[in-house]
């Protein structure tokens, strides 16, 4: 049976880029050997890595002066790394949920934290507004998409300091202004590659300015030096990775991709918003996520979260259970998940309510 891949992360990925993934495991570039045995010095793979931030630069319209990498560690090595390379005496981030949580945490390892908003009041379902961000802070830090609550900030936000984000789930999803962050990262596994990579695009002027000493493998410095190649950087996720921006350019770039993605995420809204027996946890339509639709059984009907999710199995829908710390369902709608799969989960709803 056909599957309907909803996880969050790692997740779908477009079937371009597994078959030429799977291709290049058997021969890479005509070079006769498999991605996973060939040189990270070879030509092919240089080349691989050039066109690769090449395209990054070319889909987000990355300004002169920053530089594209791929590393190691995940988006929770990010979590460190920005503050080791940026934070002088004190940041500013917002809390939106887990990760942020998580990324605010390492912060208060290397000076003041400057916690600007929470939500945490109402477990993350709805982005604080209003908040002020101090101009004498190094940097604001927030994550654009909150994987686990489905609430998501598609606006840049205006700030008078360096502005960090952590897009893990939402990159590629919109046309982003570059020009307004010093830094923005992303582990790969949501909407570019297998995981193993973590995209950086950095602002070379941000960088330099702190006066301690930071491990050569945790300077931006060091990679963006040597061009992402500075040690073995993830040859696989990478190659993946290409073949996915490769398909992002061929689709249309990403106006398009938002195109498809809001359509895909108002028709789920629209099932949940119009059913007798579901209801999205995230109120306030604005704060919505068009990545992670997150959603449970409303409380008379809650008894049948199990019989719908075994329900919705039948249909070869997969990756739909919520994460712990919401419950209910989460639907991740990423680039690669075809409108078909929305269909398909829609009805299901549908389907499961008339017999509710
Ligand atoms: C998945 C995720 C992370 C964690 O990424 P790792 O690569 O597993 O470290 C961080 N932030 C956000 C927003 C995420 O969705």
């Amino acid at each position: 049976m056909k599957k309907h891949n909803f996880y969050a992360g790692p997740s779908i990925l477009s079937p371009y880029t597994i078959k030429n993934t799977a291709d290049a495991v058997l021969d890479f570039a005509n070079t006769g050997l498999s991605i996973l045995e060939v040189s990270h010095r070879s030509k092919e793979f240089q080349a691989v890595m050039d066109e690769a931030q090449a395209l990054v630069k070319e889909l987000l319209d990355v300004p002169a002066g920053y530089h594209v990498l791929f590393l190691g560690g995940g988006a929770s090595l990010q979590f460190a790394m920005v503050p080791y390379n940026l934070l002088k005496t004190k940041a500013a981030y917002l809390d939106t949920g887990v990760w942020a949580h998580k990324a605010i945490k390492e912060a208060k390892l290397f000076g003041d934290v400057d916690v600007v908003a929470s939500s945490e009041d109402k477990n993350y379902n709805y982005i604080p507004k209003n908040f002020v961000v101090p101009t004498d802070a190094d940097y604001f830090h927030y994550t654009t998409n909150n994987t686990i609550y489905g609430t998501e900030i598609r606006k840049d936000p205006d700030v008078n300091v360096r502005l960090v984000a952590d897009m893990s789930s939402d990159i590629f999803s919109r046309r982003v202004d570059v020009s307004k962050y010093d830094l923005i990262y992303a582990g790969a596994q949501k909407n570019l590659a297998p995981a193993g990579a973590t995209i950086i695009i950095v602002n070379e002027d941000a960088l330099g300015h702190v006066d301690r000493p930071i491990p050569t493998m945790l300077n931006y410095k060091t990679h963006c030096d040597k061009g992402s190649m500075f040690n073995t950087p993830p040859v696989l996720p990478i190659f993946s990775a290409l073949q996915t921006l490769k398909y992002y350019k061929e689709v249309g770039g990403v106006d398009e991709l938002e195109k498809r993605d809001l359509a895909k995420a108002a028709k789920l809204y629209e099932a949940i918003d119009g059913s007798r027996i579901f209801e999205a946890t995230v109120p306030d339509h604005a704060d919505r996520s068009i990545m992670n639709v997150c959603f449970v059984m409303k409380p008379e009907y809650a008894e049948l979260e199990k019989a719908f999710l075994d329900f919705t199995a039948t249909k070869g829908i997969v990756g739909i259970k919520g994460h712990r710390s919401v419950g209910g369902f989460r639907a991740s709608l990423y680039n690669a998940l075809p409108m078909e799969s929305v269909d398909v989960l829609v009805n299901a709803m549908k389907e499961f309510a008339e017999k509710a």
